[in-house]
Parts: structure tokens; sequence; C-alpha cells
């Protein structure tokens, strides 16, 4: 096996749980940290020593402490998973380190300590600029906290910096989101943009109060809120923010090479931690898997102590359809999908159509991409591959 792994790790912790917030994370439940990260701890042992039979020493190229909230555990269960990791796994000296951070919980002595520790990129929950806004969306912090929070990490020697927007958000208007976008990219400058539209998922508190018109809320449409991004991607451009995946914009060299591994199937990674999804080789005898670690926090920690199952692993992939799955995935990045002629074969009619509706190009004679129409709806024109 390909012998590069990237490393997830879930930290399930939150101050307070946002209003429209489906991830698998908990608030109050700070009793919980200890047990957790002894569990993180065995998971990532026995992990690394199959790994490590399996292919020679598997080589790290990327490590993402993402949740949840890292920032909001105190530090030293951070530093030790970290250490951890350090003594079961190679890690490249290059390697990507990245952890998530909200302005609300992060501290300088977190941002020291977790610098010091080897961890080069972050990833800053901001969401917006406008408090009323952040009001709405449940955060903890205002704008204020979110600027006070870059600064602190630009003081502590970050140099990679990543920070998330949300756009149509109940209330919001064109120029609000442009205002927000604007501020971040004049004042702040950082080397990676996310803007992610606002997706009201079933059983949040904005899903019970969008269908029960509860609030007294305008919710952006959808075709409005498309426009925004279309100006907010030209706006970026112009400010040499490339967009290399459907949701990311970065300065040039600074395109997460984590997140990139997720949209290309050639690559392996392994999630560790409650609810955390992997890609790669952990079972003898049988090729690549895609699993996914067993959701409630409480029952990791349990099946874990007691030597349990608490993996799920998906049915095996036809070749067909891991084929579908590459295209379907490396669609995301504007780069595109390279595929070899027996694999272009397999989709090409499929191929042929969206090249002629004009929502798929051709990069390179063997590299396919989304157009810029095809970006505008990705969803619809990937779903023909699944
Ligand atoms: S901080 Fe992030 S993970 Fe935690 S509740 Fe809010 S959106 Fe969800």
């Amino acid at each position: 096996m390909n012998n590069q792994l990237s490393i997830y790790i879930h930290i399930p912790f939150c101050e307070s749980k946002c209003s429209y917030c489906n991830f698998p994370s908990t608030a109050g439940e700070n009793n919980l940290f200890q047990p957790y990260f002894n569990a993180l701890q065995k998971e990532i042992i026995a992990a690394a020593e199959f790994q490590n039979k399996l292919s020679g020493k598997i080589n790290v190229t990327s490590v993402f402490f993402g949740g949840g909230t890292p920032s909001s555990v105190p530090v030293k269960f951070l530093l030790k998973t970290l250490e951890t990791l350090r003594e079961n796994y190679s890690i490249n000296n290059n390697a990507e380190i990245s952890v998530e951070c909200n302005p609300n919980s992060l501290t300088k002595k977190f941002a020291d300590l977790i610098l010091k520790a080897g961890v080069n990129r972050f990833s800053l929950g901001v969401q917006s600029l406008d408090d009323n806004e952040l009001v709405k969306l449940g955060r903890l912090h205002n704008s204020e906290k979110a600027e006070t929070a870059y600064k602190l990490l630009r003081q502590a020697g970050a140099k990679n910096i990543s920070t998330d927007l949300i756009y149509g958000i109940p209330g919001q208007t064109k120029e609000s989101f442009k205002n927000n976008l604007k501020r971040i990219v004049e004042k702040w400058m950082p080397e990676h943009i996310s803007i992610y539209s606002l997706s009201v998922e079933p059983g949040t508190p904005f899903d019970k109060w969008k269908k029960n018109k509860t609030k007294n809320w305008l919710w952006p449409d959808d075709d409005t809120v498309m426009n925004w991004f279309i100006n907010a991607e030209k706006y970026l451009s112009a400010n040499s923010y490339t967009r290399y995946e459907i949701s990311n914009f970065a300065k040039q060299g600074f395109e997460s090479a984590h997140n990139i591994t997720y949209w290309d199937t050639t690559k392996n990674y392994i999630g560790f931690g409650a609810a955390a999804h992997s890609y790669c080789y952990l079972t003898a005898g049988t090729g690549k898997r895609r699993f996914r670690n067993i959701k409630s926090i409480r029952k990791y920690i349990e099946r874990i102590n007691a030597k349990q199952k608490f993996r799920f692993f998906s049915r095996e992939l036809t070749h067909k359809q891991k084929i579908g799955e590459k295209i379907y995935l490396g669609l995301r990045l504007t780069a595109g999908v390279k595929l070899s002629y027996s694999e272009e074969k397999l989709f090409e009619n499929e191929i042929q159509q969206q090249i002629n509706s004009g929502l798929i190009k051709r990069k390179q004679k063997n590299i396919i991409a989304l157009t810029k129409r095809g970006f505008q709806i990705a969803n619809s024109v990937m779903a023909e591959f699944v």
C-alpha cells in the first residue's frame, strides 16, 4: 500500500452548541475530557502498530485537530495526543499540522504552546463579523473577540491562518456578507479563507425555527445567496485568493494539504476519535475501505476500553463505483481529476453529456474539471457519477 497517511483527530467538545450545528460534538461534559483522551491514545497506538506492520513505517503528511472545538479543551490534552502520534507514526518534517480554534476559547497560552509543539496552521471559526448575525448563529464570540483572536495568533507567530465564514444567515444582506469578507481580506489578510453557505440541518434549532416560523427572520433564498458567492469569488480572485475547491480559497502555496486528501481518492486518511471517518487500509486481507467510528462519546470510550467493536466499515465498492467516487470527489477541486483511459471509458457517456452541456471541461486530455457554470450546480453534476 501507499505508505503516506493523513491523520484527523476529532475533538468532540464545545463550549456551547451553535444553533445551526449538527456536527458530532457536545457541550458541558468536561468530565469526559480525560477518559476521552485516554481512549484516543489507545486507538492511535493500536492503529499505528497495525499500519506500520502492514506497510513499513507510515509517513504522515498532515495532521488535523478538528471538532468540535479543539481550543476549548485544556491544551495539555492536545499536546499529549501529538506526542503519541509522534511516538507511533513517522510524521514528516514538513507535515501540515492544523488546529481548529474558536475566537471565544482561544488563549495566548494555547497558541504559544501548540505552536511550540509543531502546529503550523490554524483554522479560526469566525463565521461572521456582524454581531447580530453571530447572535443568531448562537456563537459565543462577537466581532471584536474574533479580531482579538486573529491578532493573538499572529502575535504568537502563526504564519498560516485560515478563517471560516458563513453566508446565507437569516437576515443577512448582500452588503453585510460583502463587509464581512472585505474586512477579513483587507484588514486581516489570512492565507486561506473558507466560505460556506448556511445549511439548515435536520434536528437543529435552525431547522425547528425555520419550519415553525418561530423567529421573525428573513431566510435568504438559494439563488440570492448563489449570487453573493459569485461576487465573493470575483472579489477574492482580484485579491490573490485562488479558489481551489468548492468552498476554499487560498493564497498561492497555502491550499490545505490535509483537506485535499479527502477529495483525492488515491490518498489515505485515518480519523481518530468518536464519529471520525477514515479511508485507508486497516484490516488484513481486504482493500482500502471507508469506515467510521461510533458516534457516541461515551460508547466510544467504553468500547475502546473493553476492546469491543467501535468501527463500522462501509461495504466494499465495485471497481466502477470506486472510479465514480474518484470522479465525484475529484470534481470538487478546480484542478480537476486525472483519469486513465480505462477509467474514463467507464463513464464516457456521462462525461460527454456534461461536456456537451457546458458543465465539465477538459483541462488536459486526461484531466476533467467543472466549468464555472458546473461549479454553480456542483452537487447535481457530481451526482451523475455516484
Ligand atoms: S463551535 Fe463548531 S462544532 Fe461546536 S457547536 Fe459550534 S459549529 Fe458546532
